[in-house]
């Protein structure tokens, strides 16, 4: 099927729209491989890696529980849809939602509430695919708190453990972030910053650009990086 007939049938609402690929795919920006089954954005026409497209803090949640959906939708401070093309359709079809990891924690706590708490529980699990290596993560957290005292410990702590999430691609599973090295780190602590410290998620949400929004949002960044960067008081 040509190229064009399937952008045509692209979900048309303004949600953001993230693509589960069919064929192995090449990220436009960092040249990294995303196999079959992965998630890519599609920027200008050309595919992005969940990093590169900034939304690598996006967890899947496939489809099923309705409620669950909905809560997810209602908590997340950024989300978007996951779509596949059908072959056999000759159409896109939602797969599921990208929502932002610790957002699902005020849909579990709704789960919680009206279903028996292991089965939200459970169902939190499933879809969370979270694997992580904690010495790395220890060691990470560490090395974080040192580049940056004024990070709190519980942040350093989530920073270290998004990025050595196993399998994800993110900075903390390269060479660079497991050797510690300190310019992967600080970029580790400048995503976190604009994912939780400044608006960059919420200007994604309403369509803005990435460009656009990183550039929006740069002096923010900045005043938190020099927070971290100088000693606790
Ligand atoms: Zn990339």
């Amino acid at each position: 099927m040509p190229q064009a007939q399937k952008q045509q049938d692209a979900p048309a609402s303004k949600d953001l729209v993230v693509f589960s690929i069919l064929r192995e795919a090449k990220c436009s920006d960092c040249g990294v491989e995303i196999w079959r089954g992965g998630l890519i954005s599609m920027e200008n026409g050309s595919p992005l890696c969940m990093e590169c497209a900034d939304l690598d803090h996006l967890v899947e949640l496939t489809l099923g529980d309705v409620a669950l959906t909905r809560r997810a939708k209602k908590h997340s401070g950024l989300w978007a849809v996951i779509v596949r093309f059908s072959r056999s359709r000759g159409h896109y079809e939602r797969q599921g939602l990208v929502v932002v990891e610790d957002d699902l924690k005020g849909a579990e706590e709704e789960c919680a509430a009206d279903a028996g708490k292991r089965e939200a529980r459970r169902e939190i699990d499933a879809v969370r695919r979270v694997q992580q290596d904690s010495k790395l993560t220890d060691a990470m957290s560490a090395k974080i708190r040192e580049l940056f005292p004024g990070c709190s410990p519980a942040e350093a702590r989530s920073i270290a453990a998004h990025t050595t999430v196993r399998g994800s691609g993110r900075v903390g599973r390269t060479e660079a972030g497991r050797s510690l090295d300190e310019r992967a780190i600080t970029a580790a602590a400048i995503a976190a910053i604009r994912h939780k410290h400044t608006r960059y998620d919420r200007l994604l949400m309403g369509g803005m650009e990435r460009h656009e929004a990183r550039a929006a949002i740069r002096e923010d960044v900045d005043r938190v990086l020099e927070r971290w960067q100088a000693p606790r008081r």
